[in-house]
């Protein structure tokens, strides 16, 4: 049920739709990159698998799933029970066996890779098994869902690390509250990753899996303060003082700015905000945009470029400031992002936002690789992606939670914990952005620690009569 303020309750075992999405939007003109296994490939490439011991692939996976035993299962035709082995771990498994690298996490550790012989395609047997599953037996983890324990968990944004850690409380029989501003829940998973990865709708299907694992309440467009709260706000008072524990999966927040004349106008956009609006926006369009200049040289950069070449921009070039060899975006998707036609430029660090008598946006001036010379790249939209702010002043207001001299919250690595006993977090506001798949683990081990520290006072409170 939605009222006004999108409050969307959901009572224990049974998903509500969070809020639709609009149904034209640009990302759904861009395909999958990777089709799904129907069931013969998938036991086909199963039975490659060498079951080894001591797993490379599992030792490289940051979520610890065991990897030989679910694509065994798979092998064997039991579906169900690989997507089991696969969500007890990671309950965002479906969508990390799309989005995940895995060519530099499990497949890029399969000993295949020793031989010159092609890797285990274990993103798409995972993706098999989770959606297969999925689709035939929805309740597979409930059915060991624990008793109500009466302790209530506020989460704090709705993305991969809050739904993970909501799902894991909810089956150890936990009370959730989500709290997101945005209208969605999702995070990541529905707002930024590439269209060509995961679409907005199949990131909701999860959403609503996650939803529906035990008594988890989402409460969209709620915005966390640190003052008094007002119409659509909840402070972190309250949630210290109501809830047993507070998880902070806060994320990153706007995109960072370059800092260069001619900056601030149409035509220069954040790069997470453009990709937002090519996944949920209907009224986005990119008629007349002929040549796109993206600034930076991480996995976003390259994401937004892909995007726009797949959306029939014709010029697409990322200028990058350093190095192709000390980019921090993947060499394998900045290779398949050349074979879509995007250039890379580099040592072409941006100085001016060069605009028309009419302010249009007609090129990106850098100077060329360590010179003193200058060229104007051709442009009609300029696209930074140079990274997002932190957003953990809020963090910050929790007594006891400190933060590291960049701005990330600092925890306790095993258990997420924070420097104040009841105050968890993970995700990207702790580790600065990383893959899906960290945020998901950092949201199961705080759960799980959640549980734990319940327990050691349960029992302290027993010892003391
Ligand atoms: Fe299978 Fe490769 Fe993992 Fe060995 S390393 S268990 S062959 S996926």
């Amino acid at each position: 049920m939605l009222d006004t303020n999108h409050r969307v309750t959901i009572a224990s075992g049974a998903a509500q739709a969070p809020d639709a999405l609009p149904p034209s939007r640009l990302e759904l003109r861009i395909a999958e990159k990777k089709a799904p296994y129907d069931d013969a490939s998938a036991v086909l490439e199963a039975s490659r698998c060498l079951y080894c011991a001591d797993a490379p692939c599992t030792k490289a996976c940051p979520s610890d799933i065991d990897v030989p035993t679910f694509i065994h299962k798979i092998a064997t035709r039991n579906t169900v029970g690989a997507a089991r082995t696969i969500l007890s771990e990671n309950l965002l498994g479906a969508s990390c066996a799309r989005v995940c690298p895995t060519e530099v996490l499990c497949a890029g550790a399969c000993v295949y890779n020793h031989w010159g012989r092609p890797a285990i395609e274990i993103g798409r047997l995972q993706r098999y098994a989770t959606e297969q599953a999925l689709a035939r037996q929805p309740d597979l983890l409930t059915k060991t869902r624990q008793p109500k324990t009466g302790k209530r968990i506020a989460c704090v944004g709705a993305g991969p690390a809050s739904l993970a850690a909501a799902g894991h409380l909810a089956l150890e029989g936990h009370t959730v509250h989500i709290f997101e501003q945005q209208p969605r829940a999702g995070g990541l998973n529905i707002a930024g990753i590439a269209p060509y990865k995961l679409h907005a709708e199949d990131a909701l299907d999860e959403v609503r899996f996650v939803l529906s694992l035990g008594d988890i309440h989402l409460r969209t467009g709620t915005q966390v303060v640190t003052g008094t709260a007002g119409a659509g706000e909840i402070s972190t008072a309250t949630l210290e003082r109501d809830y047993d524990a507070v998880f902070l999966g806060l994320g990153l927040g706007t995109d960072t700015h370059l800092d260069i004349e001619g900056e601030q106008g149409e035509g220069v956009v954040g790069a997470t905000t453009l990709i937002l609006r090519i996944k949920l926006d209907a009224a986005l369009s990119l008629a007349g945009i002929a040549r796109a200049v993206v600034v930076g040289g991480g996995n976003t950069a390259i994401d937004v470029a892909r995007e726009l070449a797949q959306l029939g921009v014709k010029e697409v070039v990322i200028a990058y400031r350093r190095t192709a060899a000390v980019m921090r975006g993947y060499r394998h998707e900045m290779a398949a992002a050349r074979l879509e036609g995007v250039r890379l430029l580099e040592e072409r660090p941006p100085l001016a936002v060069v605009r028309d008598t009419q302010g249009k946006v007609s090129g990106l001036r850098v100077n060329v690789a360590g010179t003193s010379r200058e060229e104007t790249l051709p442009a009609d939209l300029i696209v930074v992606a140079i990274g997002q702010n932190r957003l953990t002043q809020l963090a910050a207001a929790f007594a006891g939670v400190e933060l590291e001299r960049d701005g990330r919250v600092r925890i306790d690595e095993p258990t997420c914990r924070t420097g104040n006993a009841k105050v968890y977090a993970g995700g990207d506001c702790v580790n600065g952005g990383k893959e899906v798949v960290n945020a998901v683990q950092h949201g199961k081990l705080a759960a799980r620690a959640i549980t734990a520290s319940f327990a050691q006072r349960h029992d302290k409170d027993r010892a003391h009569g």
